[in-house]
């Protein structure tokens, strides 16, 4: 949950989500809509899928694999992800490296090289591999981890009060804020969607996503306004803005009332009740927000 998602964020729906599936075999066992109800709202729908299909898995192989490469095998599960857990959980001495220990050896060696480059990426984890406890990987992983969210931070960093400040090359070259260097930058792509919110009493119509689509797969959402030919009284409600990955969404939300009776193959009504356990997506919620109160 905490992959490109605020810890702040997260803490609401990791313990509903534990709350609902508080194992592996409850989570193996729950239809996929159910897991990705529990998941509405966080975004990265993919995390989600990976964790039930890891959690199938396990189920498959009777307890948790307790090797590296075995972890590594979980769907979802990448180097990161694999040597916190067989280091936290299981005191194998494999390094992590994330954004905050990358930024920490930067500063550390004083290597200016680009840490967006895989050839700096390898020598950065043959670096961490190098200076890692291996007696207590578990410690020395979270350790550099929290030094790099609460001291050694992006900008300004704390270096008065760095446990580590003597070994610190950066800091004896005056280079620590400099670092570390990142030299190619995301391009974001920016789009306007104009969604349409036709409600009829507590029922509201959405459509579904197929299930190979590469946004939202699966979940539940307004229909574009330009798909239903058949709208009258339309009325702007107001603008939802949505990010994901390096996608920038700016959904103009219009309300409008159904003009004929024809059937809408791939429409269905759902009532409001039942939202909580189908996979809706958060830009639903937020336009159902800005209709409570614009409309009423
Ligand atoms: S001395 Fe400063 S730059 Fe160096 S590791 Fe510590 S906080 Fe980071």
């Amino acid at each position: 949950m905490l992959q490109q998602t605020r810890a702040q964020t997260v803490i609401p729906y990791y313990e509903a989500f534990l709350a609902r599936f508080p194992d592996p075999i409850s989570l193996a066992r729950a239809p996929a809509t159910e897991a990705l109800a529990a998941w509405s709202g966080l975004g990265y729908y993919s995390r989600v899928r990976n964790l039930q299909a890891a959690g199938k898995r396990i189920v498959a192989l009777g307890r948790f694999p307790d090797n590296y490469e075995a972890i590594r095998n979980l769907p979802g599960v990448g180097d990161y992800t694999a040597a916190a857990v067989a280091s936290i959980s299981f005191d194998l001495p494999y390094a992590v490296l994330d954004g905050n220990v990358l930024r920490v050896l930067a500063r550390i060696a004083n290597d200016a090289g680009d840490i967006a480059s895989l050839a700096t990426r390898k020598r950065f984890q043959q670096l961490a591999c190098d200076l890692l406890d291996k007696k207590r990987p578990d410690i020395f992983n979270q350790a550099i981890m929290e030094l790099g969210a609460t001291v050694c931070l992006p900008r300004s960093p704390l270096c008065l009060l760095c446990p580590v400040a003597k070994l610190c090359e950066a800091r004896q070259n005056g280079a620590q804020e400099k670092l570390p260097v990142k030299l190619r930058k995301s391009v974001t792509q920016e789009a306007v969607v104009d969604l349409v919110l036709i409600e009829n009493g507590s029922l509201l119509l959405l459509k579904r996503r197929a299930s190979d689509s590469r946004r939202l797969a699966g979940f539940w959402e307004l229909p574009e306004l330009s798909e239903i030919p058949s709208l009258k009284s339309i009325k702007p409600i107001g603008t939802v803005r949505h990010s994901i990955v390096n996608h920038r969404y700016e959904f103009r939300i219009y309300a409008a009332k159904l003009a004929g009776r024809k059937a809408l193959p791939g429409f269905q009504w759902i009532d409001r009740d039942d939202m909580s356990r189908v996979p809706v997506s958060s830009v639903v919620k937020k336009a159902l927000r800005a209709a409570t109160t614009n409309l009423r």
